[in-house]
């Protein structure tokens, strides 16, 4: 009996939690402290999420420990036969919740995925279009400091200096110039719909590759809360930890995957292309507990729950930029169609900067991300913007009304600060322990599960 009790799956995973504690109480206890720390405080960033326990369970399973190269039935090791499974359900259920033709489930991250396609695509010195970093898009679409921006020729489209939104004549005026090789659409500060179709567009006319980045808008695309780029871009690519599964990333292909093209004298499809530069382009072995994962956060995607979740995303984002507009906040393009917002904290008070808004909400228990904003003039340690999101407090079952809690104690707080510098301020103990009581008690009446 012992003997197969030793030997059963069941009772080996069941003790991962106990062997931790008994080997080392020193990460063990860091865990709980970040376990408490995000069931007494609001979280608000807009690039974070809660994977469920089930997806959990499989990141911390004994599939970590399988290594190979290559794709399932083309492995470079043996004993593949299951996680050559695992990764072809992870794959087809993937294409299944994105409507997609081709899925790749191996980049290690969202910032791995765009390395790919780039490094794919791309000779050293070819010429990528993208949104500039402090607009609203991200480091690894070329920014000066990434590898995009080492080893490509990048130019950059902004938004609007009025509305603060894409102009999609400017950016087609751009391509016409620059004569990109691969444009880049989406962002991680951009709370408005982005028009996938009018970006193809662009791209056809100046005959360049697209790849739309949708990291951010991934749980809405799989919910229709937001238009799918998968049939309109060339390439869809995002992390998988931002709309709710584990940390990794992702690539999509829509009705191009099998598209030919020329390498090196040979005519190869485009997702071949994908295939061979994640692997051995790219990345070494896949993490194989991540995949499956990613296969156990796919089947979610596809209950009415999630689906139903990402509507209420959007209408909280809504509702507490409609709240934070109605208290005299500059909210960038007064709104959000996504999970979203962007505040020009500047704005508010003379002095207030995106430093000391994060810092002083951060001590009464409000986890908000400074940001700088399009044309800003101070630096990225400072900014100007405060970014907001909802994914989490929408999962943890938050609707209208405390949306407009949350509204009332973060204008609290922001109105009470006393600016000392770009950097420093003083906050009255009592307004501090009230807000933290308030917030912990919100916290407490819709858990984390
Ligand atoms: C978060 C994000 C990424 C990077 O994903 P990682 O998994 O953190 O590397 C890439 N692109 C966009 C638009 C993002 O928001």
């Amino acid at each position: 009996m012992d003997s197969l009790k030793r030997l059963s799956s069941q009772a080996y995973h069941e003790g991962i939690w106990d062997a931790l504690k008994e080997q080392d109480e020193h990460v063990y206890q860091l865990i709980n402290k970040e376990y408490e720390r995000l069931q007494n405080t609001l979280q608000l960033i807009a690039a974070e999420n809660l994977c469920t326990r089930a997806v959990l369970a499989a990141l911390g399973s004994i599939v970590q420990n399988k290594t190979t190269e290559g794709f399932p039935h083309a492995r470079f090791h043996g004993g593949c036969d299951v996680v050559d499974d695992i990764e072809e359900l992870a794959v087809a259920r993937a294409k299944e919740t994105f409507k997609a033709q081709y899925a790749n489930v191996q980049p290690h991250s969202g910032t791995a995925a765009n390395q790919i396609v780039l490094v794919a695509l791309l000779e050293s010195g070819d010429r990528i279009l993208s949104l500039e970093l402090n607009q609203g898009g991200h480091v690894s679409h070329g920014a000066n400091v990434s590898f995009g921006g080492k080893f490509f020729d990048v130019e950059n489209y902004f938004v609007d200096r009025q509305t603060y939104r894409l102009d999609v004549e400017n950016i087609r005026q751009k391509a016409l110039e620059f004569k990109p090789k691969l444009i880049i659409c989406g962002g991680s500060a951009y709370a408005r719909t982005i028009d996938f179709q009018q970006f193809r567009r662009i791209a056809d006319e100046v005959g360049a590759y697209l790849m739309a980045d949708i990291s951010h808008i991934a749980g809405l695309i799989i919910a229709g809360a937001h238009p799918s780029p998968i049939d309109a871009a060339h390439f869809s690519t995002t992390s998988t930890y931002k709309p709710g599964g584990p940390r990794g990333g992702l690539i999509l292909m829509g009705k191009d995957f099998d598209r030919q093209i020329e390498v090196s004298g040979k005519k190869t499809p485009l997702w071949r292309l994908i295939q061979k530069t994640t692997f051995p382009g790219v990345q070494g072995t896949p993490y194989l507990n991540n995949i499956a994962a990613k296969a156990i956060f796919f089947k979610e995607t596809l209950s009415e729950e999630y689906r139903s979740r990402q509507f209420r995303i959007v209408e909280n984002a809504a509702r507490l930029a409609e709240n934070l507009l109605g208290l005299g906040y500059d909210v960038v393009t007064d709104g959000t169609d996504n999970h979203m917002i962007l505040i020009n904290i500047a704005n508010l008070r003379e002095g207030m900067t995106g430093a000391i808004a994060q810092e002083c909400l951060e001590e009464c228990g409000i986890i908000i991300n400074k940001n700088r904003l399009p044309y800003d003039t101070r630096n990225a340690a400072v900014a100007s913007g405060a970014r907001l999101g909802t994914p989490i407090v929408t999962r943890n079952g938050m609707g209208p009304d405390q949306m407009d809690t949350i509204a009332g104690l973060f204008d609290t707080v922001l109105r009470g600060v006393k600016i000392v510098s770009e950097r420093e301020y003083e906050l009255d103990n009592s307004l501090k322990d009230d807000t933290r009581r308030k917030i912990m008690e919100l916290c407490h009446e819709f858990p984390m599960s």
